[in-house]
């Protein structure tokens, strides 16, 4: 699924076979997780393929590295540019883009490596959630501490725990899973911020033990040009009993519906609730053209 024998990676300062891809097995990202990365999209557009949001990717890529003191020697606009050429090599339009930055040598001490690797492939990725409504379970494993490791920074070793909450939904019988923070207030899913809907409002968790979503933040400014109020509050899974919707951010899953939380179901169809709405501006955004928008490739 995500390359073949013709498929090329961007590895190592250049563009390579992605089968032939590799990395030091002695590398300290692989032991310990000390790693970022970042997950973008690309879709097509009248304008050519553009990539979604490029720039706070990218700033949001360095600013991870930065968070934990691993090196990034690439700028955000050498990035996009490399990210657009790997587009155009691989035809692809709508794609699905993962550059990860990642301890270069063999580095074993519990020290930030001196140098990093960037390693960049891109994919034709459905919406990862499926476009089916989501039934959701309030996870046993809790968001890390804040003062523990920088959460707002995307760092491969706190997906661990993102793992571990969706393969124990899915174990469940669910399709995915709600964590909460280390208070006991709903936080956000495993790979997606999540937003509920009560009264023609917005509800979402604020920024401290969440992923500040690209998503999240987009889904924000959609919903203030619509006159729609977003409260970006704490919130326990009870306040889900009387809400009217529910629905999950991320630049992998997109806008995704939620039917339930735990046994807490929201029964109005998705398409009727502000959920819906915004999934419909949203598909629109991302597919227009954008004015201004540089180094597209041209279909
Ligand atoms: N939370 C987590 C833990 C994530 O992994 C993601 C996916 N990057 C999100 C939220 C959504 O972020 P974005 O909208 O920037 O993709």
């Amino acid at each position: 699924m995500y390359f073949n024998s013709n498929t090329l990676a961007f590895s190592d300062g250049a563009f390579i076979k992605a089968q032939d891809a590799g990395c030091n097995l002695h590398s300290q990202s692989l032991h310990y997780g000390f790693s970022v990365f970042e997950g973008i999209r690309a879709y097509k557009t009248p304008a050519g393929t553009q990539v979604f949001k490029a720039k706070e990717h990218y700033e949001r890529l360095h600013y991870s590295a930065k968070a934990i003191g691993l090196p990034l020697q690439y700028s955000v606009e050498e990035l996009t540019a490399i990210t657009y050429q790997l587009l155009e090599l691989n035809g692809l339009q709508d794609a699905y883009i993962r550059p990860l930055v990642y301890a270069a040598d063999a580095h074993m001490s519990l020290t930030a490596p001196a140098a990093s690797n960037v390693f960049m492939a891109a994919w034709d990725w459905p919406k990862l959630l499926g476009n089916k409504m989501l039934r959701l379970m309030v996870s046993p494993y809790q968001r890390p501490n804040p003062k523990a490791v920088p959460l707002e920074a995307k760092v491969s070793g706190h997906y661990v725990n993102s793992i571990m909450a969706s393969s124990h939904a899915k174990a469940q019988g669910y399709d995915e899973a709600l964590l909460l923070d280390m208070n006991g207030y709903v936080a956000e899913g495993p790979g997606a911020n999540f937003f509920y809907e009560k009264r023609g409002e917005l509800f979402t968790a604020p920024c401290g033990s969440i992923l500040r979503g690209i998503t999240r933040n987009t889904i924000i400014e959609l919903a203030q040009e619509a006159g729609i109020t977003v409260h970006e509050q704490y919130f326990t899974p009870d306040a889900l009993k009387d809400a009217e919707g529910a629905f999950m951010t991320g630049t992998a899953a997109e806008v995704a519906g939620v039917a339930s939380v735990n046994s807490y179901s929201f029964n109005r169809p998705f398409a009727e609730t502000l959920g819906g709405m915004l999934a419909a501006r949203y598909q629109a955004l991302v597919t227009a053209c954008v004015a201004g928008a540089t180094n597209e490739v041209v279909a």
